[in-house]
């Protein structure tokens, strides 16, 4: 799969879009514009280990919107993830104090389930599985951009295996610390949460159900993701301190740990992997400067705790292939980039404020703020359409 291509160090290469990071949001991107007839250059430093169904679960899993599973559809991976593996989920419940939950059901909106919870390299082997289909994207991988040069329609970039690459559009799709954003000058504001998260694996009693919950407390949501078969992901946010004490115990000793901290409605379970990341938001002045464009994780990071990360990236990738699409023969034109920062940031905006609300009024011990989200909570499960609007946001259907 997804063969090495032993480009010499040569004359410029050219091609209609050069994507830096061959992650979930740039080989989705270069699906879609191959789709297009577009030449594609690909570049990727790493790629993930291939697929074994034998294989233990990864750490690094995604709550999958719908909107996403249409884009990843489009983008023709939806069918290789099938075969792969991946847990459907149907229902979503979040509370603080037992009695003022808010419940979501795919049935309300008349779906068949909310969303999947898959394995995040998973869904980048399937994009990369698509992408062999394309003639008109080539690959260069294992490689690394150096430098980054703008010539007014074209910007070109060297590699550092010697290939100079030149292009009408540089797509920056590698990552929070993406490098081919700094190269273009682009500046980021950060703001670091004073929570960590822990990512747990576990082995489960029984069969998963289909719901995901979290429960907040003053230090920290946690949360349940379920997975294929008797494995679920278990997320457990709380300051770095305390993360990094659970992360120094071993499997049995944090399983201790976890069946002290987390809702009795767990069960019985194995810890068989754990994990712990920083949280910080990240969201990039510009989201272009001369022919480069940034998407997914090089434009903006959000605290995880409404899964919504790659959601946004793949809303991104939507847009950005929309844009090119419907501009033809005028897909050169750099207004495209200021349309896509105008159509983008608003909503990347309002989902990372979104989740610093939930994360401002729910850690913390204040007893009348205690009472006034539990209310929320409790009168949020029984606000009817605005419910329904705030689930189909979430999902990304509107
Ligand atoms: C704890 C945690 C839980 C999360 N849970 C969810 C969730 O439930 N749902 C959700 O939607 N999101 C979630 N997210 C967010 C999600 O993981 C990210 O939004 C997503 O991985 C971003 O994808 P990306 O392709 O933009 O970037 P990345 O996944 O970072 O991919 C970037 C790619 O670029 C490559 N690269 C980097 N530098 C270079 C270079 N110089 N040259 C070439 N290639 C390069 C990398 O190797 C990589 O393959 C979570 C995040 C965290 C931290």
């Amino acid at each position: 799969m997804f063969a090495k291509l032993d480009v010499p160090s040569q004359r410029p290469n050219d091609a209609d879009v050069i994507i830096v990071g061959a992650g979930m949001v740039g080989a989705a991107i270069a699906c879609l514009l191959a789709s297009q007839g577009r030449s594609v250059r690909l570049i990727e430093t790493r790629l993930p280990e291939p697929f074994s169904p034998e294989q233990p679960l990864d750490l690094r899993v995604s709550a999958i919107s719908q909107a996403s599973v249409a884009l990843l559809d489009k983008a023709g991976a939806w069918q290789h993830l099938q075969q792969m593996r991946l847990c459907p989920y149907r229902r979503l419940e979040t509370w603080e104090q037992a009695g003022c939950a808010t419940r979501f059901s795919a049935e309300e909106l008349g779906l068949p389930q909310l969303g999947y919870i898959i394995e995040n390299r998973l869904i980048q082997l399937a994009l990369l599985r698509r992408i062999e289909d394309f003639a008109n994207i080539q690959t260069h991988t294992p490689a690394a951009v150096q430098s980054l040069q703008q010539n007014g329609d074209h910007a070109t970039l060297l590699l550092d295996d010697g290939t100079e690459l030149q292009a009408s559009w540089v797509l920056a799709c590698d990552g929070a610390e993406s490098l081919t954003r700094r190269l273009a000058g682009i500046g980021v504001s950060r703001f670091e949460y004073r929570q960590h998260c822990m990512l747990i694996n576990i082995d489960t009693e029984f069969e998963q159900e289909d719901i995901t919950w979290q429960q907040f407390t003053p230090s920290g949501p946690r949360a349940f993701l379920p997975l294929p078969g008797q494995h679920g992901s278990l997320v457990w946010y709380d300051s770095p301190a305390r993360i990094r004490a659970l992360s120094a115990l071993d499997n049995e000793a944090l399983a201790a740990e976890v069946r002290q901290h987390f809702p009795t409605r767990l069960g019985g379970f194995r810890v068989t992997g754990k994990g712990s990341f920083p949280l910080v938001r990240r969201h990039a002045n510009d989201y272009h400067a001369g022919r480069v464009v940034l998407l997914g994780d090089a434009a903006h990071t959000i605290n995880p705790l409404a899964g919504q990360g790659v959601n946004l990236g793949f809303k991104d990738v939507a847009c950005w292939s929309e844009l090119l699409e419907a501009a033809g023969d005028n897909w050169q034109d750099p207004a495209l980039a200021r349309r896509y920062e105008r159509r983008r940031r608003p909503d990347n905006m309002l989902m990372q404020s979104g989740m610093d609300l939930f994360y401002a009024a729910f850690s913390n011990d204040i007893g009348p703020l205690r009472l006034a989200r539990n209310l929320a909570l409790n009168l949020a499960d029984k606000a009817g359409p605005l419910k329904e609007m705030a689930l189909r946001y979430a999902l990304g259907l509107v």
